[in-house]
């Protein structure tokens, strides 16, 4: 039985960080990987999904053209194996760099296999035993089936298969209008698809504020995606070729025939076939790896970092993991997954940056609550772009004039909701910077100071 330091079981956005970190420190570290090297983000979630946002915003924009003086004649043609072919590559190049990276590293033993915890300090690959002091599970998550009626009788697509797609579908129906759903919704719009989103809550992306929720509804709208809120109740089959849906919603024909059928109601942690019992770490109700806020589990010596977890479902949550625990283990430095401020973006175009609390929730907070809000048809540069559509909203503690939140639907604000971010972690209660004119982020001062009462 081989002895390591520290074993990681999966590579996804946590693991190979820290496997580096270990192995300079002089550790021997066994990694453990099941499927592709570089797990969610890099296979089928983030980087193949932004590259694929990438080539629908130039279809978009080559559709537009004529608005910005360009005169490009004929119809625009997206040739879907071109579109994949781009991603897969962009794909390729992150996965192959990083999977040469773990396999030429000092001191890290690459495996790969399903890895299955035979005792606390003991995980099995392939009938092959290695033992190690610490463990470190970061095995992400999948799509979430959920079981609705006739579920198992038609060909669905989930973001992983959605992968491998290079036509156009003539019609796709998306189960699922929150972040997953609308991304792919919008880019396959712009490919030139038909695309129905089945929506159960009464609203689109249903945790944010309800006028962002109506921003990006008739954003999408705009474009020609058909979504169905209120969807109670969702029952498939198959006729022919098509696929329908029967929902029930409170507007709209009671079914919907399409083509392609996409799950994205959500995801489920990668913890139920890990053995977890042999090792005697605890999960909650959901699946997920049960950790404190140095993510340590129940059992001294294994530690759980990104989704599986359940304290952030985020690339860059994932990646945080692994400084906490890096920091905890290697650097003396007590950091904590509670000091983290929620921050995440959602890849519509244009895209919603998002910050701390929403609007809703900074008034159920009891505080004070000051509003700073910004149509984009006021924002110059925005304007210079032709892209105006949406808005900024900053929100400010009244007494103790902290940020607490933002809500930026707009071009660029994936990038500009961190100049705000900066400020939270600084505690920084008004900005004074100089911005560049002209940017999106120029407004943010202007924000900041005509705040008003939140009503
Ligand atoms: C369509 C989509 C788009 C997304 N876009 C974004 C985005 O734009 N920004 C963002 O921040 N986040 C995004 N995410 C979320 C992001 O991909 C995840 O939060 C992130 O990948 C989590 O990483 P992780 O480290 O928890 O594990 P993962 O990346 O899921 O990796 C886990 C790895 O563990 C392996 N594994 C599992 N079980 C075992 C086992 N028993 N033995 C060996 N190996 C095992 C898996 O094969 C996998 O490689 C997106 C997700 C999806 C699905």
């Amino acid at each position: 039985m081989p002895d390591f330091d520290a074993i990681i079981i999966g590579t996804g956005q946590a693991g190979p960080s820290l496997a580096f970190r270990l192995a300079g420190a002089g550790m021997k570290v066994a990694v453990v990987e099941r499927h592709l090297v570089g797990g969610t983000c890099v296979n089928t979630g983030c980087t193949p999904t932004k590259a694929l946002v990438a080539s629908a915003y130039a279809a978009r924009i080559a559709r537009r053209a004529a608005e910005y003086g360009v005169m490009i004649g004929g119809d625009i043609a997206v040739d879907m194996r071109q579109v994949k072919a781009r991603k897969d590559a962009i794909v390729a190049q992150s996965r192959s760099g990083l999977t040469a990276a773990l396999k030429s590293a000092a001191n890290i033993t690459l495996y790969r296999g399903h890895a299955r915890f035979a005792s606390p300090q003991a995980v099995e690959i392939a009938g092959e035993r290695l033992r190690a002091e610490r463990i470190f599970i970061n095995v992400g998550g999948r799509a979430r089936v959920p079981s609705m009626p006739g579920i198992d009788y038609v060909p669905y697509l989930t973001n992983s298969s959605m992968m491998d797609v290079d036509f156009l579908p003539r019609h796709l129906i998306i189960v699922g209008g929150s972040y997953i759903g609308l991304e792919f919704g919008q880019m396959y719009r712009r490919f030139g698809s038909e695309v129905t989103i089945i929506e159960m809550a009464p609203r689109l992306v249903c945790h944010e504020d309800e006028d962002v929720s109506a921003a990006i509804k008739d954003i999408v709208e705009r474009e020609g995606v058909s979504i169905r809120l209120d969807a109670e109740c969702i029952s498939l089959a198959k006729r022919g070729n098509d696929i329908v849906a029967k929902v029930d919603c409170t507007a709209g024909a009671p079914e919907v025939a399409g083509s392609h059928f996409l799950l994205a109601v959500g995801r489920r942690p990668n913890t139920d076939d890990l053995g977890l019992d042999k090792a005697g770490v605890r999960c909650d109700e959901r699946g997920y790896i049960v950790v404190d806020d140095q993510l340590q589990t129940n059992v001294p010596g294994i530690w759980a970092l990104g989704d599986c977890n359940g304290r952030g479902a985020f690339t860059h949550t994932a990646y945080n993991d692994f400084e906490i625990v890096a920091a905890n283990l290697l650097d003396r430095d007590l950091r904590r997954v509670g000091d983290r401020i929620t921050a995440y973006a959602l890849y519509t175009d244009p895209p919603l940056g998002r910050l701390g609390m929403t609007l809703a929730e900074a008034r159920h907070s009891g505080r004070r609550v000051l509003v700073g809000e910004r149509p984009m048809t006021r924002v110059a540069h925005a304007v210079e772009k032709g892209e105006t559509q949406g808005f900024m909203r900053i929100l400010v503690d009244g007494d103790s004039k902290e940020i607490l939140g933002a809500s930026l639907l707009g071009t660029g604000c994936d990038e500009v909701v961190l100049t705000i971010l900066d400020l939270m972690y600084a505690k920084a209660p008004r900005e004074r910077a100089m911005h560049i004119h002209p940017t999106v982020s120029e407004l943010l001062p202007t924000i900041l100071g005509d705040l008003k009462p939140a009503i």
